[in-house]
Formats: structure tokens, C-alpha cells, sequence
């Protein structure tokens, strides 16, 4: 009851700061469902709605300040409005938006990515990280003549049918725990003869019953290195290395959705563990604020798309602009040498935070990797969904309107999200976010 009416308290709090805000989003609500272009984006009692945004800030409609950890669920890493992205859009947009036609930034960008997953040397773009997935996918069906896939309990790559299965599956629906069983994310899914098995990340046993009983079916494994739709959970030491041989062993393609953990380092969580897979999905830090996907792998599986036995299109593929933008992230912002920087300013806060949890006897996991990094309240270790779906959700509702009011996104809201460190952040930033955790505990905001 106690940590209701704190929760109250703060609610009241966000409501008396952005009447703005309010006022957007009941306008919103009459011509949109939910009064959001994206169901991730709404939360009671409404949205923030913002008004403007640069380097590691962004500002509401009612104008108050925040240091954004948000950075438009982790694809800014970049920042906002970096100069050298703005530029080279800019320059862009005076010759044309789109052509419809090939241009010369596209093998530029293409290069870019090669060298930073020197294992792979083709790459097809698209718009978002559901179509890098969605393609990566259909990819590997039609170099293997599979049709089945697995994907991890608890993992999001998107919006399509085939990995819209067990994404956040309740207890009740789950199944065992080394034969999950695929459960249909919404309304509108059909698993009726899906194609999607399912495994539980850090857990071999699980995939290795799924590749006995249908391995010779099965084209590929789909996973994030480091799970990221569920708070942060890294792989444990030789989980990533075991399910690489375990592919290799029945003829599946590894695939790793890359679309997060693409920022661990200049050659993203491949480079950071050691593992080579056969596909890489890419998206969100790779266009520097513009929608801009990829997925990457070798001339011998492209060949599919090569000889057209795959159909890979689209209208808005590598169109200029974005691509333009893409080119200015990877080659101007996202060199080599920024990645340990920010990944020592994500350690920064997650000692912080462990810290104030620890003087406050808050019992809470606060896991990091690369420029990302979660809290997650009420547990004491977390290495698959299951584990995580124990967490305490009030408590970290509390957090989040207790940093909002005080200035921080400290992360999107909803509590499968985290934060994300941008080259815009500065060492100030993540002390000022350390303060208002601070004074959020001293408060008492978080007991229950
Ligand atoms: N894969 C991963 C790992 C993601 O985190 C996301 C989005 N958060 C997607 C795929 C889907 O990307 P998009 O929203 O651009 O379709």
C-alpha cells in the first residue's frame, strides 16, 4: 500500500510539471489508438511529449530539461543532432531525398560494416530492425531449404509473425523448462503451424532438446549476444561458443540480432566474445538518428539473393539520406576509440547505482554491457526470462517517475528497456543521474 501512494505521489508530481504534454496527448488519443505511433511508447497516465532535443538533452513541451538515457530506445549512440550526421545529411538533401536508383554512398556504407565484422562481406540494407530480422531469417530458410528457426524465450526482434512468439510469456503459458512451448506475443499472431521453436537463452540443454528432435529442419538460431529486451542479461562464460558449435553441428545458420549489442564495441558483441556467425542484423546506432538497418554475412549465403532465388527489395532501401547519415555515424562518430569511453561511463553509473542500492539495503541486480545497462529491482540474479519476469515492477515504476520528476530519463519507460550512454554524455551527466538516484532512495521513494 505504501509504495502505491508513493507511486501516487509522483504521478501527481509528473501530471503537475507537463500539462503540456497532457494536452498533446488527449489531442492525440482522438486520431490515434492509444494517442502513440508505437504501443512502447504509451504509459499512464500519458507520455511525455517532446519538443526538442540535442547532444545528451532533451526538452518537453512544457520545457523542462532532461538528460536522455532514453536516446530513442538505444539507437542514438551517436547523441542527438550530432554535427557531422546533421552535416552530412544536409549536404545530402540538397541533391535529392531519394532516387529510387543506386548511389555511391551505398558501397561506402557497405565497406564500413564489412570492417567491422571482417568475417562477412555482404550487406543488404533496409529501414528497421524487424525487416533486418525478417530478411535475416528468410535468408537463412532459403540457403539452408529449412523451414523452421529458433528463437530465445523472452527475446524481441520485431514485428513480424516468426519471431512474434514468446516474447513476454506468462507462467502459465511457458511450458517445460527444456521444450518451451511457442506462445503467440498478441492478438493477431497465429502459432497455429508456426515454424518457430523456442529455447531459453543461457541454457543449453533446452536448444540442444530442440535441435535433437527437429535439427535436420532447422535453418537457423536467432538470438541477441546479450539479451536486451529484458533488462540486460549477458551470456554466461562459453554459453555463446557452445551454441555456435551446437549450430555448426546440425547445419543451422547462427544469426545474431546485433540491432542493440552492435554498440558493445567497434565490432559489436561478435568482436566482444569471440563468436562468428553466419548473419548479423544491424539497426538503431548504425543511422546515427535516421532509419537505416542492415543484415550482414558471407558472398556464399547472399548467393541466394545473388542468383535471385531470394526476393530482397524496398521502395525506401538505402535511400540517401539515410545512408548519408549512416556514413557520418560509423566513419566521423562511432570511431574505435569512443566505445571504451562511453562503456567507462556506463560502468560509472552501474557502480553508482550498486552503490546507493547497497548503502539503501535495496535489494536489486544491476547488470551492464557495453552502453547499456539495467536495474533490475526485487532480484539477485537473472540468466534467462523466467528468472527475469520475478523482478519487482512497482518498485522500478517508483524509480522511473522518481528520475523523471528529477530530471533524468534514466532509461524508456517499461522495465524490459535500459539505459543507453551516447558520446554526447559527459562524465557531469552521469553524476547528475547518480544525485537523483540518490535523493530518489534517501527519500525513501523506493521502500515498500
Ligand atoms: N531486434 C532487437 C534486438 C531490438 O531491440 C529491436 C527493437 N527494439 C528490434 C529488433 C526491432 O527493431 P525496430 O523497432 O527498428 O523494428
Amino acid at each position: 500500500m505504501k509504495t502505491i501512494t508513493r507511486l501516487e505521489r509522483e504521478i501527481e508530481k509528473y501530471e503537475s510539471r507537463t500539462p503540456g504534454s497532457k494536452a498533446l496527448w488527449q489531442k492525440a488519443s482522438r486520431s490515434m489508438p492509444m494517442g502513440t505511433a508505437s504501443n512502447s511508447r504509451m504509459y499512464d497516465p500519458y507520455p511525455l511529449f517532446i519538443a526538442r532535443a540535442s547532444g545528451s538533452k532533451v526538452w518537453d513541451v512544457d520545457g523542462n530539461e532532461y538528460i536522455d538515457h532514453n536516446l530513442s530506445f538505444g539507437a542514438l549512440v551517436t547523441g542527438h543532432r550530432h554535427p557531422a550526421v546533421i552535416g552530412a545529411v544536409s549536404a545530402q538533401l540538397a541533391v535529392g531525398t531519394m532516387y529510387g536508383m543506386s548511389h555511391a554512398l551505398e558501397s561506402d556504407l557497405a565497406e564500413e560494416i564489412c570492417r567491422r565484422y571482417p568475417f562477412l562481406d555482404r550487406v543488404r540494407f533496409s529501414n528497421s530492425g524487424t525487416e533486418a530480422t525478417l530478411h535475416a531469417l528468410r535468408l537463412a530458410k532459403a540457403y539452408t531449404s529449412r523451414a523452421k528457426v529458433i528463437k530465445m524465450e523472452g527475446a524481441y526482434h520485431g514485428l513480424h509473425d516468426s519471431v512474434m512468439v514468446s516474447v513476454k510469456p506468462t507462467d502459465k503459458e511457458w511450458g517445460a523448462h527444456d521444450s518451451p512451448s511457442p506462445v503467440a506475443a498478441c492478438e493477431g499472431v497465429s502459432i497455429d503451424g508456426t515454424d518457430t521453436l523456442v529455447a531459453q537463452f543461457n541454457d543449453l540443454d533446452s536448444l540442444q532438446h530442440g535441435l535433437r528432435e527437429s535439427g535436420d529442419q532447422v535453418a537457423a538460431v536467432i538470438l541477441e549476444p546479450v539479451m536486451m529486451n529484458v533488462g540486460v542479461i549477458p551470456p554466461k562464460p562459453g554459453y555463446l561458443q557452445a551454441v555456435r558449435k551446437l549450430c555448426t553441428q546440425y547445419g543451422a545458420l547462427l544469426i545474431f540480432d546485433e540491432v542493440k549489442t552492435s554498440s558493445m564495441s567497434y565490432g559489436g558483441a561478435a568482436e566482444v566474445f569471440g563468436v562468428v556467425p553466419d548473419i548479423v542484423c544491424l539497426s538503431k546506432s548504425i543511422g546515427g538518428g535516421f532509419p537505416l538497418a542492415a543484415f550482414v554475412s558471407t558472398s556464399k549465403i547472399m548467393e541466394v539473393i545473388e542468383s535471385r532465388k531470394m526476393m530482397h527489395a524496398g521502395t525506401y532501401n538505402a535511400n540517401p539520406v539515410v545512408v548519408a547519415a549512416g556514413l557520418a555515424a560509423l566513419r566521423q562518430v562511432l570511431t574505435p576509440d569512443k566505445y571504451p569511453v562511453m562503456r567507462s561511463m556506463s560502468d560509472h553509473l552501474a557502480d553508482g547505482y550498486r552503490a546507493i542500492l547497497s548503502e539503501g539495503g535495496i535489494p536489486a541486480l544491476v547488470t551492464n554491457a557495453g552502453v547499456n545497462g539495467a536495474v533490475t529491482f526485487g532480484v539477485e540474479s537473472v540468466s534467462t526470462y523466467r528468472d527475469w519476469t520475478k523482478m519487482d515492477t512497482k518498485m522500478w515504476q517508483c524509480f522511473w517517475f522518481g528520475m523523471v520528476n528529477r530530471g533524468v530519463i534514466a532509461q524508456p519507460y517499461w522495465w524490459d528497456e535500459q539505459w543507453t550512454i551516447s558520446v554526447a554524455h559527459s562524465e557531469d551527466d552521469i553524476d547528475r543521474h547518480l544525485e537523483a538516484f540518490r535523493e530518489v532512495v534517501s527519500e525513501g521513494l523506493l521502500y515498500l
